[in-house]
């Protein structure tokens, strides 16, 4: 490195300006990437989101780093400006090696993509689960004020929970901790991605909401589904799906018969998932987020006529119930693309020691 001093002057004042210390959080979601850019006193100064194409691991550095750069440009920026990355995956993740082991639906298995997003943007990337990133991100930014024992809930292409206990987040021996969308809540249910019958996942995710839609549409049931969508038939194995879960919300809003019934289903089957953290836990605050919960009060409101049912059927557990809060993560907060700014600001802080290792891999 050439010392400041020893640089020609026009270089000096290049580069005194072209460094803006922007760190780039990446939220790769089942259907979309979403990305902000953010500068050293917390504003976003660029925000960009595309489709996500799943099934194709070989691409996953390309189009990640493509939406870094889009980002970047959309900050009015370019590399040179950038000081690190944070991505978060749904899967799962080894923080330290920057490896994807497993991400169902995403259709990747064993992408190293901390490494092959470092080489391809040349600053440190760092790589964690999506929904603990979200996590810490509400945690060290203090979106919930003083509150040190919560659970972020995602629900949107699948379901899982990031975890703090006592101020820290919970990720686990195996980083698998919160995995809650694949506890099973109808034995002998529909076959999940993960292999099991009946998991959460199968009622309550966004796949899972727009396939039962389309199905009961599709075999004749009267609903303002069909109308909306006069082409539903049922999904071939992996075609298009017709009706999809926001669909399904505003139908439920607006009082059709059918999409209320589905909403409740996936809005008690939540609820179940809901009163399991918090009675195990002892949690104060349930922020749910995700693609699905962009719904908004008709994603809620049966989450919370579930946990009014648990409360009267079970007065012992309606002490800890009754005293959660249940929220859903306000529009616009990002709390994904915050998490994966949040990792990258704090491993920054606290660099991984030289000659990393792979560790708890497949
Ligand atoms: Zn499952």
């Amino acid at each position: 490195m050439i010392p400041l001093a020893a640089m020609p002057t026009e270089a000096r004042a290049a580069s005194a300006r072209a460094r803006r210390e922007l760190v780039v959080g990446v939220d790769v979601g089942g259907s979309k990437i979403a990305a902000i850019a953010v500068d050293p006193s917390d504003r976003v100064v660029g925000r960009e989101w595309r489709p996500i194409v799943t099934g194709r691991p070989e691409r996953a550095g390309d189009d990640l780093a493509e939406v870094v750069t889009a980002v970047l440009h959309e900050a009015g920026a370019d590399d040179r400006d950038l000081a690190a990355v944070g991505v978060g995956v749904p899967g799962r993740v080894d923080p330290r090696t920057g490896a994807v082991s497993l991400a169902v639906n995403l259709g990747w298995q064993d992408v190293r993509l901390g490494s092959i997003l470092e080489a391809r943007l040349g600053v440190p990337v760092v790589v964690e689960n999506d929904v603990r990133a979200a996590a810490l991100g509400l945690l060290r930014r203090g979106a919930l004020g003083p509150v040190r024992d919560f659970a972020y809930l995602a629900v949107g292409t699948g379901i899982s929970a990031g975890v703090v206990v006592d101020g820290a987040l919970r990720r686990g021996p195996r980083g698998l901790a919160g995995e809650i969308g694949h506890i099973v809540v109808e034995p002998g249910g529909e076959r999940c991605s993960c292999g099991g019958c009946g998991c959460l996942e199968t009622v309550a995710s966004g796949p899972a909401i727009a396939r039962r839609a389309t199905e009961r549409v599709a075999a004749g049931e009267p609903s303002s589904l069909a109308a909306a969508r006069p082409d539903a038939e049922p999904p071939r194995r992996g075609g298009p799906i017709p009706i999809t879960a926001a669909d399904v919300y505003g139908a439920a809003a607006e009082g059709d018969p059918l999409a209320r019934e589905i909403a409740e289903a996936a809005g008690s089957r939540l609820a179940w998932a809901v009163a399991l953290l918090v009675l195990t836990l002892d949690l104060e605050r349930v922020v749910i987020g995700g693609g699905v919960a962009a719904a908004g009060e008709p994603f809620l409101d049966p989450i919370r006529s579930g946990l009014d049912a648990l409360r009267a059927d079970a007065p012992q557990a309606s002490e800890l119930i009754g005293r959660v809060d249940v929220m859903v993560a306000a529009d616009g907060s990002d709390p994904g693309p915050w998490g994966a700014v949040t990792v990258a600001r704090e491993a920054r802080a606290a660099p991984v020691p030289a000659g990393r290792e792979e560790v708890g891999h497949g």
